[in-house]
């Protein structure tokens, strides 16, 4: 129990070690300064976020800017200090560039036996995710890819035995059971790279068979404009996705003869089935959303220039066509809910008892467009990068893993593997907080969440998840299905751990060197 030697604050621990078996029971022994939180200020938050007033909070609605005011005047409350871009402003401007789609033609043709064609409507028959601001006009073969999934360190690659490169990648939404617990793999986002990185020219998508929660989902996922970051020439970096309505996704299948076996479609080839798709775009204008950063001033004279991050987007998806809002409480009102939770806590510390560094919060906007917030922060940081020591990101922290009560005490912890020395300080932080930690050290991390940003800049980078559930974007994410006693341990082991990496004279580092995994990997709940 190094925590209890290093820390004054903690003299209260009482930590109860049942002797000989092994079993720590915790919970009495929680430092005083961190029941100042309470569920009941979790739920009246994640409540408001996740309100029908709030509207899903689809970056640039009106619904985000509410949010974000809603956050500035919860740190103003609490004493944070405004770290935005000037002295007394909560915000960092993030500019991006918007464009919509303005028409678009898809036809699916059969070209050996006898030829058969398909014509598909645009906004009928298919939408799109454009991947670009110029629009496309593209053909290939097409080939079946499965799901589209390439994980090979979750023993499932859909890439492996077919020919992307240059091909038009059929696959199919959602994932198999095997590896649903990882968005890295499993988002649009995450196929999209994954066939860009293969070659292939675009995906089309089917929605799973049976699924028509799952296909109302795609659709609002589907937005016809894109949006990127000012500056950025992320033309062509994208791969275009085209999302087939169900029944058009049915005609597709009779015509190339895919067979959809449940839970694991083979990819295979489509010989003789060629596709081609034009999308025609509107000129793009001038956008931004907003960053909201607020600040804890470290207590050490020299180390107060450094910081530790802790962090959680606000944006979420909106409405669906229908009109029918995503919530969003738990994606990721419960992260945004847990982030103030713990900056009340450490906000209420006297000065002379702060940790040494300072601690940075930030509420990302554009999370859900492809981390367009966090994006901005990362090539142009609001504080110098190199005093960035750990960021710990917050992100779907109030649910159970797959909807499971045997999971209502656990929680993810995904880590940059080149940083081992975390492993030993989170182990610690929840034997005080009582929560059941699943180690997920990471070498490499798809796209899940924000975090993801800094792993790659080399500043250590762990991310909490409580796991995925029916609900995940989806119109039923809301509020009364928050397990408000876990996001309360959430709250408070970010608070702690926070504290941790804030006061320890050597903070974890980034070690370049390491390329295998040394820490403990736990199984899934
Ligand atoms: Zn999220």
């Amino acid at each position: 129990m190094e925590i209890l030697s290093r820390k004054h604050w903690a003299a209260g621990l009482a930590v109860v070690l049942l002797a000989g078996c092994g079993i720590t029971i915790a919970g009495e022994g929680l430092p005083h300064w961190l029941t100042v939180i309470t569920a009941d200020q979790l739920r009246g938050d994640v409540t408001f976020l996740a309100s029908e007033e709030l509207a899903g909070r689809a970056v640039l609605s009106p619904g985000s800017r509410t949010a974000a005011a809603f956050i500035a005047s919860r740190f103003d409350s609490l004493g944070l200090k405004p770290a935005g871009e000037g002295d007394r402003d909560w915000y960092q401007r993030v500019p991006l560039l918007r464009a919509r789609v303005h028409s678009g033609s898809c036809r699916v043709e059969r070209r050996d036996g006898e030829p058969v064609t398909l014509e598909l409507v645009w906004g009928d028959d298919f939408r799109c995710r454009p991947g670009g601001f110029s629009g496309f006009d593209l053909s290939g073969e097409a080939v079946f890819a499965g799901y589209g999934i390439h994980a090979p360190d979750r023993g499932h690659d859909d890439f492996a035995g077919i020919e992307a490169k240059g091909r038009i990648l059929v696959v199919l939404a959602g994932s198999p059971d095997t590896v649903r617990s990882a968005p890295g793999h499993c988002s649009m986002t995450a196929k999209r790279a994954a066939a860009r990185s293969h070659g292939a020219r675009a995906l089309l998508v089917l929605p799973e068979p049976g699924s028509s929660e799952g296909a109302a989902r795609l659709r609002a996922d589907f937005r016809p404009d894109h949006l990127a970051l000012s500056g950025e020439e992320d033309e062509g970096l994208t791969c275009p996705a085209i999302l087939l309505q169900e029944e058009a996704a049915a005609r597709l299948v009779s015509l190339a003869g895919i067979e959809l076996v449940p839970g694991g479609p083979e990819p295979h080839s489509l010989p003789g089935i060629h596709i081609s798709c034009t999308l025609q775009m509107e000129d793009t204008e001038s956008v931004s959303t907003r960053n909201v950063l607020g600040l804890i001033p470290g207590s050490d004279e020299l180390r107060f220039r450094e910081f530790i991050i802790v962090s959680a987007h606000y944006d979420h998806l909106g409405s669906r066509s229908d009109g029918r809002i995503f919530p969003g409480a738990d994606d990721n009102a419960s992260g945004v809910a847990a982030m103030i939770a713990a900056a009340r806590a450490l906000a209420a510390l006297p000065v002379h008892r702060r940790p040494a560094r300072s601690i940075l919060f930030i509420a990302w906007a554009g999370e859900e467009r492809g981390f367009l917030g966090s994006e901005h922060f990362g090539g142009r940081p609001t504080v110098p990068r190199g005093q960035i020591k750990t960021i710990i990101n917050l992100d779907m922290v109030g649910r159970n893993n797959r909807g499971d009560a045997a999971n209502s005490n656990t929680l993810l912890a995904i880590y940059s593997a080149q940083v081992p020395g975390l492993e030993t300080l989170l182990d610690e932080v929840v034997t005080t907080t009582g929560l059941e930690l699943r180690l997920r050290p990471r070498l490499h991390m798809g796209p899940s969440s924000d975090h993801v940003v800094f792993h790659r800049l080399g500043i250590p980078a762990l991310h909490f998840f409580s796991g995925v559930h029916q609900d995940y974007n989806g119109p039923g994410d809301t509020a009364d299905r928050i397990n408000f006693g876990k996001l309360l341990k959430v709250s408070q082991t970010t608070a702690l751990l926070a504290f941790q990496l804030a006061d320890e004279p050597d903070p974890p580092l980034f070690d370049e060197t390491i390329t295998t995994v040394q820490g403990r990997t736990d199984s899934l709940p």
